[in-house]
This record gives C-alpha cells, sequence and structure tokens, in this order.
C-alpha cells in the first residue's frame, strides 16, 4: 500500500541516483512528491492567432501543417528539420533541431497545437523547437510545469506524479478542519493536490490554488500561535498609567501624534489586567526610545522593575545613555550590564537587581544569563526583535511571572509578514517622524566619481560636519583577509586621502571597549570621519554626521542599505547619502534606483521583500521561518483569514486535542519538526 509517507524509491522509474537527485529538492515521499507545486503552467487552450503572436514571447499556436517535414544534416550531429504551418490567415516557420521523433510526428494536412517562443521577424514569424501536440478536440489542456534540478526534468517529475496519483489518489488527511473548509467553500485536499497538477481548467487550478495558499498559512500560522502560547494570558501586573504625562511634559520635545499613540496603547494594555506583548515599528529615527521610556516610566511607578535587551553593546549603551538622561529629574535607577564588565561589576550590577534597587537593567544577550534574578519584573522591552530568536524572547520572559513586553523594531517589517512573524502580537506604528526632519537625499555613482564623492565629504568636514564611510568588508563571520583589507583601506584613507582630518575605525572584530571608545570619540566629534562596517548599521545617534559614501553598495540588501542610511539625517540639516557601485546588473540597478527615490522605509521593506524573498529577508535565516511553497507575503487577505482562524482554534483548544483538529495537529508538528523553528 503506497501512503503519503511512503519513500519515494518505491515509485517506478525512481533509483537509488534519481531517488538521490529527488532528496535535493526535498523529495523524499510520495507525500513530499504531491506536495512539490508546479512553478507555473502551459497552458494549450489559449491558443493565439499567428497575426497576433508577439515576437519573443511563449505562446500557443492551433495550426495545419503544410507539408511533412524534411530534414537537412547541417553539419555532424546537428539536423534540422524545417516545415511551416498555418492558421487560415497566416504562415508560421517551425524549425526543428535534432527531434526526429518530434519531426516525424508532423504530417501534412493535419492539425495541431504549437507550444513555443515565436521567432523571426514580422513578415516571417517562427517556431524553433516548439512542443507539439495533436490536436484532438480537447483544448482545455493546461500543463505544469516544475521547478528544475540537474538530472531531472519537468516532464520526469511530471510522470512521477501521474503514477502516484493513480496509485495513492487519497494521499493526505485534510489539515483543514470539515467545518471551517465549508464556511469558507475551500475544496478538499487530495482534489487539490490533483488540480494543482493537473487541472481540469483554470476555474479549478485558481480553487486549488486558493486552497491550497489558506492551508499553508493556516498550519504555519497555528503552529506560530501555538509556540508562542498566544492565549491571552491574564495579569496581575496592573500598570498605573496616570504618571506620564508629568513624566513628558520634562522632555525637550513634545512627543509626535505617532508617539503619543503608541504610550497611551502601551499603557492602556498594561492597566486592563491582560498582558500585554506588543510590537512597536517605526522607522529608524521616529523615536521609539521615547515611547519606551514613557513605558518604562510607568511600569518603575507601578513598583515593577524592567529590562531592556539590545542587541550589540554600541546600541545597548546609547540606549543607557538615553535613558539615563530621560529619567535624569526622576529617582529611577538605570544600570548597564555588558558582557565587557568586570566579573566585580556585573555582581554588583546583578545584586542590585535582586534586591531591587535598580529598577531598569539594560544589556545585550547577557540579560539572558540564568544568573540575572529580577526582584519584580513586570516589563520587558527588546530592541531589534528580529535579532533574537523567539527562545530567547522567551527566556527572559520566564524570568517573572509573565512580565509585559514590548519588542521594538527599526527594520520596517511589512505589514503581512509582520503578521506572520509577530502573530501574536498587537501593533503599534509609529509612521511620524519628528518635526524639524529632512530627507535625505541619496545618489548612486560608479567609482571613478569616487574622488568627487570625498571631495564632497572633505566639503562637509572642513564646515564642521561629521561624515560616515562605509565598507561591507567586515561581517563576525568573515576571514582575516577581509578584516585586513578593510584596515588597509581606511589606513589608505587616513593617510593619504584625509590625512589632515581624524578619521576611525570601526569593525565588528574589534572588542567591545574599543568600539566604544571610537564611537564615544565620534559621538563627542573629536573624530571626523568614521570608516566603518556594518557594525553602525543599528541604532548609533550622531546627528552632526551628515553625509555617508557606502562602497560596493550592490552587496548590501535594500533594507540593510536604508538601516545604514538611517545613521545621517538625524539633525536639522540636511544630509547626502552616496551609494557607490560599478556593478550594472538588473538587480543592482533596480535596489539602487529605488534607493535613491524613496526613503520611506515600509515601502522599501515592501519591494526588498519582493526582490529577495521571505527567507533572506532577514539576512541569514535568522528567523526560522519555513519556506513558503505556495502562498506568497503578498497574499494579505489570505494571511489575515487563515491568521483569525488559527487564533480562534488556539484559543478554544490550544493543544489540538479535538478530534476534528488531529490531522492539523499532525500538519503543525510536521512543518515545525522539520524546520527547527526555535533557533
Ligand atoms: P529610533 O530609535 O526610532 O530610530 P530615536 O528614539 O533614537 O529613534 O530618536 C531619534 C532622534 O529623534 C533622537 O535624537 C531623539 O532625541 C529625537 N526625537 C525623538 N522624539 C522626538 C520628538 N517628538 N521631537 C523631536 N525629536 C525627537
Ligand atoms: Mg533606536
Amino acid at each position: 500500500m503506497i501512503e503519503q509517507n511512503t519513500k519515494i524509491q518505491f515509485l517506478k522509474g525512481v533509483g537509488e541516483k534519481r531517488a538521490a537527485l529527488l532528496s535535493k529538492l526535498g523529495i523524499n515521499t510520495v507525500g513530499d512528491l504531491l506536495r512539490y507545486y508546479p512553478r507555473g503552467y502551459r497552458d494549450w487552450s489559449k491558443t493565439v492567432p499567428i497575426s497576433q503572436a508577439v515576437i519573443g514571447d511563449e505562446c500557443c499556436i492551433r495550426a495545419v501543417c503544410d507539408k511533412t517535414p524534411r530534414g537537412a544534416v547541417i553539419k555532424k550531429g546537428l539536423t534540422v528539420f524545417k516545415t511551416s504551418a498555418t492558421d487560415g490567415n497566416d504562415k508560421i516557420a517551425i524549425t526543428i533541431f535534432n527531434n526526429k521523433y518530434a519531426a516525424q510526428s508532423l504530417e501534412q494536412g493535419e492539425e495541431y497545437l504549437f507550444y513555443g517562443k515565436i521567432s523571426g521577424n514580422l513578415y516571417s514569424k517562427e517556431m524553433v523547437s516548439p512542443l507539439i501536440l495533436k490536436d484532438d478536440g480537447r483544448s482545455d489542456i493546461i500543463h505544469p510545469i516544475y521547478p528544475l534540478t540537474q538530472g531531472i526534468n519537468s516532464k520526469y517529475i511530471e510522470k512521477l506524479i501521474k503514477s502516484a496519483l493513480v496509485l495513492c489518489p487519497d494521499c493526505f488527511e485534510d489539515p483543514i478542519p470539515l467545518s471551517l473548509r465549508e464556511k469558507l467553500c475551500l475544496m478538499e485536499i487530495n482534489q487539490a493536490i490533483k488540480q494543482i497538477h493537473f487541472p481540469d481548467s483554470e476555474d479549478y487550478l485558481a480553487e486549488a490554488r486558493r486552497r491550497l495558499v489558506f492551508e499553508e498559512l493556516f498550519v504555519l500560522q497555528t503552529g506560530l500561535m501555538k509556540m508562542k502560547g498566544i492565549a491571552k494570558n491574564k495579569s496581575e501586573i496592573i500598570i498605573d498609567p496616570s504618571p506620564v504625562s508629568q513624566f513628558l511634559s520634562t522632555l525637550p520635545f513634545k512627543p509626535t501624534g505617532a508617539q503619543s499613540r503608541a504610550v497611551s496603547e502601551c499603557l492602556n494594555q498594561m492597566n486592563s489586567g491582560f498582558v500585554m506583548n506588543r510590537l512597536l515599528q517605526g522607522d529608524v529615527g521616529s523615536g521609539k526610545t521615547l515611547v519606551a521610556a514613557a513605558v518604562i516610566y510607568a511600569a518603575v511607578k507601578s513598583g515593577y522593575q524592567t529590562a531592556f535587551m539590545a542587541p550589540t553593546e554600541i546600541l545597548a549603551s546609547q540606549h543607557f545613555k538615553t535613558l539615563t538622561s530621560f529619567f535624569k529629574n526622576s529617582e529611577i535607577k538605570t544600570e548597564l550590564l555588558t558582557g565587557s564588565m568586570t566579573k566585580k561589576k556585573k555582581n554588583e550590577i546583578k545584586q542590585s537587581v535582586l534586591n531591587g534597587e535598580t529598577d531598569v537593567l539594560i544589556g545585550t544577550h547577557a540579560l539572558l544569563q540564568s544568573d540575572v534574578e529580577f526582584k519584580n519584573i513586570g516589563l520587558v522591552i527588546t530592541d531589534e526583535q528580529h535579532r533574537f530568536g523567539v527562545r530567547q524572547r522567551n527566556a527572559l520572559s520566564e524570568k517573572g511571572q509573565t512580565p509585559h513586553t514590548l519588542v521594538m523594531s527599526a527594520t520596517p517589517i511589512p505589514r503581512t509578514l509582520a503578521l506572520i512573524i509577530y502573530g501574536d502580537l498587537d501593533l503599534s506604528v509609529l509612521d511620524e517622524m519628528p518635526p524639524g526632519r529632512q530627507v535625505t537625499e541619496t545618489y548612486c555613482i560608479d567609482s571613478r566619481k569616487r574622488k568627487r564623492a570625498f571631495n564632497y565629504i572633505k566639503k562637509h568636514l572642513d564646515s564642521g560636519f561629521q561624515g560616515y564611510i562605509v565598507c561591507p568588508l567586515i561581517e563576525e563571520s568573515e576571514t582575516g583577509a577581509d578584516l585586513a583589507a578593510a584596515e588597509d583601506y581606511a589606513e589608505d584613507l587616513c593617510r593619504n586621502e584625509f590625512k589632515d582630518y581624524n578619521v576611525g575605525l570601526l569593525h565588528g572584530k574589534m572588542k567591545p571597549n574599543e568600539k566604544d571608545k571610537i564611537m564615544s570619540r565620534f559621538a563627542c566629534g573629536e573624530i571626523q570621519l568614521l570608516v566603518s562596517t556594518t557594525v553602525i548599521e543599528v541604532g548609533v545617534d550622531v546627528p552632526n554626521a551628515v553625509i555617508m559614501v557606502i562602497e560596493n553598495a550592490e552587496r548590501f540588501g535594500l533594507s540593510q542599505l536604508h538601516q545604514l542610511r538611517g545613521r545621517i539625517g538625524r539633525g536639522s540639516e540636511k544630509s547626502t547619502c552616496i551609494l557607490i557601485t560599478d556593478s550594472s546588473g538588473d538587480a543592482t540597478k533596480k535596489r539602487m534606483k529605488i534607493m535613491t527615490q524613496t526613503t520611506d522605509g515600509f515601502k522599501i521593506a515592501d519591494e526588498d521583500l519582493k526582490l529577495r524573498g521571505p527567507g533572506d529577508f532577514f539576512g541569514s535565516r535568522q528567523h526560522g521561518l519555513p519556506d513558503l511553497k505556495i502562498a506568497m507575503l503578498t497574499d494579505t487577505f489570505t494571511i489575515k483569514e487563515s491568521g483569525k482562524y488559527a487564533s480562534d482554534i488556539i484559543k478554544t483548544d490550544y493543544n489540538l486535542d479535538l478530534p476534528e483538529h488531529q490531522a492539523l495537529k499532525r500538519s503543525v508538528d510536521a512543518l515545525f519538526n522539520k524546520n527547527i523553528l526555535m533557533n
């Protein structure tokens, strides 16, 4: 008996070698095979008249063969068969290379369907080596096209799937509960699988796709919600919102409308008797720190401690400075804990956190160490959340009795993706910049104009401003050679081009205190030009820096470029960003164009997602999201709809114990075990 988990070798035509190739495509079982969806279709039902066939396009033509093709040997091993076909009005030349079988199947006077790319010119169109079907009156043939790998072609996969469907027509149990399927008029799973491969019509195909997309997003979100424990927890941590307005009035500036809104959204929730799990999204510079400060203030005034995590030491210490200055007129005690501190200092701080003297503890991952204990934690804030795995977030929450959490993301995440990754979080968006900001102008040049860019930098340094040169050379994981190259480059800049200026070098391999030293020298204006690698990506705030040159701009993703650019344009002065690239590839051009045209982080993030796909969106797959097989993150409506039903189910049957949820449970388990989501 063949079933879903039957090994693929069991099918006829799959030997060891083919099995290995199929395995590369993720196909190990019959179930995997049937879930290997076509990447497109060849629709033989949509024929066009020859006169309307567009040169360069693929299309299907119904035409009568004029004469039986004749072969001519051009050279050894190359035989060309030529004939022509007519649709009653026009003629098209048909050329077939080296395929005697295809050529001989054509008979004079018979009608065929020819599928292929149109070449030639307006007066004499041609199809070279088209696919040919005898027109037997069936005009509704939609053929699947599968993604390929070396040694496996689409036809082979098609054949395998056909035979699997015959041997095992009801392979799958349906993870979507019957009641839901009926409510939403979704096709049954096995029917959908058959239709997605061999659709009876376009309508069937659309319905099959709708069902499979829904299923994929539904199973994914059910799993995510389960994992994150969406069940709305009651909370005993009640935060009084009333002191906050007085606190805000002590600040040097008035909160923007968006900031006020976000603050009250947080405060309302923390006062509600339920746990807050909220994502605060705001573009770089939108002022998330103020929102955090207000929320922390309220928590502390109600007698609770706050833990505040940032992904890097630089960022943690910057938050520490900002918050200390925000709180300078209050009695709130803020401490910074980082890995580079002496053991003694660390112990002192830990002690003061444990006995409740410290109200706010700021740090990096060090906060996750089990020996950091809070007396009375009520709020956990994490900045740049996507750098933390879900497990880390939970580890921190476990330190208290489910504290409120606020997750801050400066990477504008497209709403669709946020809905999936942060499916259980409520969302506050800072969609308004503080007043007085100027839009950063962005230009893209090639390296021949580098000299001019450097002169432009000098002009600004001479007027008392500061600048960045960013080279994408050193990431944590990169090699010593890259490090040396970056150092050489920086030294070269110091010694030659910018010898009359103070230049500092910042890179990922530096010790935290070295970095901090350079950063603080840059922040106080002693260093005029910072030559840096991606470590300045997040959070660094030096308003006097108004110019940035990014070398090898093609090596950065869009969102990364946007983050980098966010380091300038932070003061009232106009800022300029110059992207240098010698790459003329289409993808690069597209990215550079987007950068020069918009500064809207959400727009950029959307484009980034489109260009790179969700897997690559956050860089090295840290988010651990499974790849989507059929759904797209632009399927916003289905994401929302399936999310809603997933959350309904999780709310009433958290462990998926009900009989009607057993198939769903198995699907969720299979998906999440495969993808080791909790990284
Ligand atoms: P983000 O973390 O969202 O990138 P920050 O919190 O670092 O942004 O704020 C960016 C800058 O804007 C800081 O220098 C901050 O002092 C300033 N800022 C924040 N809110 C306001 C406001 N309402 N009016 C004026 N300036 C503000
Ligand atoms: Mg910030």
